[in-house]
């Protein structure tokens, strides 16, 4: 069976559903083809958004109508401003996210996109036909045609998960990997290497002994991510705080060989600025205590995610460890830390607009192209669906310059450096920084965005608002004197 689009999106994490829904905004006919519709919007790790820098791209992604920002409005369950004793332009929002609350808000928008169907398929090779893509085939052997296709996999290229002396082949826990689209990247001759992230146990709320641990509120105020929004109204939670402790780093130090990455068994590099609990002991081994955020998952799911000690030392190894730290003495583990490594893209093989130089018409987003963290993901998404749409009905491709965006910075630092770890943004990345604030996100771009033809009539009626408003009372402030 065959069938035919504008844009086909393979993937429905966080970069393919901003690349989907931009596709589907400029009103390109787009298909999202993803493994499973139960997985769209799922966070891999941290149920956490935004925070320094990934923030400010949250906010970007708001002010060109994408969903991320309204999405964690909806889920949000402890929002921060962080930074918030430095200047404007260094301030970071972020919030806590209540997992199922962000899936099922992600999976609510998308059904309801016009322009935009989804199907739950894996895709297992690309159509290549006169040297540019035609579209994809399907597990079943289905074949899906479109002349523009965005592949956001995430980890999910040739995945392996390292646990102890364990390796599993996995896009991610749960998930099978992608092996033919790998291939097939491959065989079209373009760059890849390997990377490689981790996550920590989950804990069960339940076992840890909150009364004895310092705890951190959510901000008095919470901000929204989106401009469209003036209120949070999701009830906020406290978080707890905890450290490790010389035992703790003891038995890690002891059983280090357990760990993938210093047993020899995974060759790809890790992200430097979230390291996983062995990385801490060994470089910064005069510590003798790392902080840790113990997170709840969610408002009716007492599961923990303990911010600081992804690991992929066995499992006894791990429950070890966790009980040598305070609160967790008699803590009991939901599921353990694992570590994952999978096949990225050199991101010097893309043109700005994301499209892959040797394959017109293949655009890549998301942690394929060597990133990681949701935000970087839904920036490139955007950016790739809203380019691949745009090619499709024949319009100019569309950039930011570094001096416009966050955003502008990402791609640009990609596809002209490349990566040597997972690359994450930082404020300290953007030299246009004290211009790019994550508060003026929508005066630097919404009125861009309208002009691509990606932001829709609800945003752009109220952008047009607050614009005459900062109008009057600039020309106000013009006119008075003393
Ligand atoms: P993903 O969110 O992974 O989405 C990929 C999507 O593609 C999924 O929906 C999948 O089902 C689909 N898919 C894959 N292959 C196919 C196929 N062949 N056919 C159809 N559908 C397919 N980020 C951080 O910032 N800090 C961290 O500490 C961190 N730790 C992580 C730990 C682990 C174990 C993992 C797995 C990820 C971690 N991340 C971390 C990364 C974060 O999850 C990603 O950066 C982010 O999810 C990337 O978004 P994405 O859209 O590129 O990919």
């Amino acid at each position: 069976m065959t069938q035919s689009w504008d844009v086909i999106v393979i993937g429905g994490g966080h970069a393919g559903c901003e690349a989907a829904a931009a596709s589907a905004r400029f009103g390109a006919r787009t298909l999202l083809l993803t493994h499973k519709l139960e997985t769209i919007g799922e966070m891999s790790c941290n149920p956490a958004i935004g925070g320094l820098g990934k923030g400010h791209l949250v906010r970007e992604i708001d002010a060109l109508d994408g969903l991320m920002g309204r999405m964690a409005d909806k889920a949000g369950i402890q929002f921060r401003m962080l930074n918030r004793s430095k200047g404007p332009a260094v301030r970071g929002p972020r919030a806590q996210i209540d997992r199922k609350l962000y899936r099922e808000a992600m999976q609510a928008e998308l059904a309801a996109t016009a322009n935009l169907e989804i199907i739950a398929e894996a895709v297992e090779d690309l159509i290549v036909e006169a040297d540019m893509v035609a579209g994809v085939i399907g597990g079943s052997g289905s074949e899906y045609r479109a002349p523009k296709v965005v592949l956001t996999t995430g980890t999910f290229l040739k995945g392996v998960i390292h646990l102890g002396e364990q390796r599993i082949p996995a896009g991610r826990v749960g998930d099978a990997p992608a092996i033919g689209l790998s291939d097939r990247l491959y065989s079209l001759g373009l760059d890849l290497g390997r990377l490689k992230t981790g996550t920590p146990a989950r804990l069960d709320g339940s076992t840890i002994a909150w009364d004895r641990l310092e705890m951190q509120a959510a901000d008095a105020e919470p901000i929204p991510f989106s401009f469209l929004n003036d209120r949070i109204d999701v009830p906020q939670i406290r978080c707890g705080i905890t450290w490790t402790t010389e035992e703790t780093h003891r038995i890690i130090a002891e059983r280090l060989t357990e760990s993938a990455v210093y047993g020899g068994r995974i060759e790809g590099r890790g992200p430097r600025y979230c390291p996983s609990i062995e990385d801490k002991v060994v470089r910064f081994a005069d510590k003798t205590a790392h902080q840790i955020f113990l997170e709840p998952e969610g408002l009716d799911d007492d599961t923990v995610y303990p911010n600081g000690i992804s690991t992929s030392v066995s499992e006894e190894t791990q429950l070890l460890f966790l009980r040598t730290i305070p609160g967790l003495e008699a803590v009991e583990v939901r599921r353990y830390g694992y570590a994952i490594e999978y096949d990225y893209v050199d991101p010097r093989e893309l043109f700005p607009t994301l499209e892959v130089k040797r394959l017109p018409g293949l655009y890549l987003a998301g942690q394929i192209n060597g990133t990681t963290g949701y935000e970087e993901a839904g920036a490139q998404g955007l950016m790739a669906g809203m380019n691949a749409a745009r090619a499709a009905s024949g319009g100019e491709a569309a950039t930011f310059a570094r001096d416009e965006a966050y955003i502008g910075v990402l791609i640009d630092d990609l596809v002209t450096r490349g990566v040597t770890e997972p690359y994450r943004m930082f404020t300290s990345r953007a030299e246009f920084r004290l211009l790019l604030r994550a508060d003026n996100a929508d005066q630097r771009l919404t009125q861009r965005g309208i002009d691509l033809g990606i932001v829709g009539s609800i945003r752009a009626g109220v952008f047009h608002v607050k614009q005459r408003a900062l109008d009057e009372a600039r020309a106000q402030a013009r006119s008075w004197s003393l």
